[in-house]
């Protein structure tokens, strides 16, 4: 069976990057959406856990009562999704459990009292309620008696040079003087604020002056958490993070190959020497991308992989007993055209986790 090694050390050290950015570990919140990016939700959040991590994020409702006990707030970015009616009751009923609000159709829908966090459009133009909403927004939630605890945005363009990252950033600023007014005059609480990821967050201490009393509250860190950060090359960015997962496969069988003989489907690979190549036991079934014709990959410990990839197996030249398929995921991405983000996240949650 295939498993992910998760190295709690590395885990601990990207933390610490965080830590000597923000310079306050209150500022570090820590997303575990989509299972963790594909690393194990509830595995990942006891490590974060252990660091003393407040604020969590995930997609929906099963995350969050997943990882319930470990946060003080968890926040559901899109409980819209997989939505279920005693999911939605037990979340309603659980006091650290706040619902991330990205329309007024969604809000008029929420039961009185809700914990929310309402998400605005500050220029990504994906989804949020605009800035002249939010006057509708703030009648809906005195009417309905919403507990506003959340006010954010996403900056979408933390990795990319421009002026974008700047002027979100502004529109997000030009809102939460909206909110500070709307909440003043209604005497409700300022809500907290929170607007950057993990790219975000490294431009941010970099460029940025801070204002005082409207700061954003934390950073929602995702992807530096596993160990990479994927902006732009220019920035050049000194980041000392570790991948923390790295995936290792068991060997099924070995055949010797004559050179010349062909390997796998339509022959795609064929061996330049006489060779012996196993099979090992992941394929894109269980969400490895499938490799193949044109892919140069090797696993960590220098094997060839060769193409094509099956649904259940991969061959790879070598007759180890177990192999590591990756340690750092950047080659499978760039093989594929892709970002880790996206090789990690389609791993399946059943593959089994090995904390180290
Ligand atoms: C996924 C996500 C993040 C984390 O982004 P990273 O680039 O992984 O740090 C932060 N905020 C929101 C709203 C997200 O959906």
């Amino acid at each position: 069976m295939p498993y992910l090694k998760i190295n709690q050390n590395n885990f601990f050290n990207n933390y610490q990057v965080l830590k000597n950015l923000t310079k306050d570990e209150n500022k570090i919140a820590i997303v575990l959406k989509d299972n963790a990016y594909g690393h194990g939700i509830l595995e990942i959040a006891k490590l974060a856990h252990q660091k003393s991590i407040k604020n969590a994020f995930v997609k929906n409702m099963q995350e969050a009562l997943c990882i319930q006990h470990l946060f003080e707030n968890i926040s559901i970015l899109y409980p819209q999704s997989c939505f279920l009616q005693n999911h939605f009751e037990q979340c309603l009923k659980t006091p650290n459990i706040l619902f991330c609000v990205a329309s007024l159709e969604f809000l008029k829908t929420l039961p009185n009292g809700t914990q929310i966090e309402l998400k605005v459009n500050s220029g990504m133009n994906r989804n949020g309620i605009s800035k002249e909403e939010l006057k509708e927004a703030f009648n809906i939630i005195t009417q309905k008696n919403l507990k506003l605890i959340g006010v954010f945005t996403h900056n979408g363009y933390g990795d990319d040079l421009g002026a974008e990252f700047f002027s979100q950033n502004q529109n997000f600023s030009q809102i939460k003087k909206e909110v500070l007014s709307f909440t003043k005059s209604l005497n409700l609480p300022l809500p907290r604020f929170h607007s950057l990821s993990s790219s975000g967050a490294f431009r941010d201490n970099t460029t940025q002056d801070k204002q005082d009393f409207l700061e954003d509250s934390f950073y929602r860190f995702g992807i530096a958490f596993y160990g990479y950060l994927c902006a732009d090359s220019v920035f050049n960015f000194q980041h000392n993070l570790k991948p923390i997962a790295s995936l290792w496969a068991q060997k099924i069988s070995t055949c010797k190959l004559l050179k010349g003989q062909t390997i796998g489907y339509s022959g795609t690979s064929k061996a330049l020497e006489d060779m012996q190549i196993s099979t090992y036991d992941i394929g894109y079934g269980d969400g490895l991308f499938r490799i193949k014709e044109g892919m140069e990959l090797f696993t960590k410990e220098g094997y060839r992989i060769f193409a094509r990839a099956s649904m259940d197996c991969i061959s790879i030249q070598s007759t180890q007993e177990e192999v590591c398929i990756f340690e750092d995921v950047s080659e499978f991405a760039k093989a594929f055209n892709t970002i880790p983000y996206e090789i990690l996240v389609h791993l399946h949650s059943y593959i089994p986790k090995k904390i180290i």
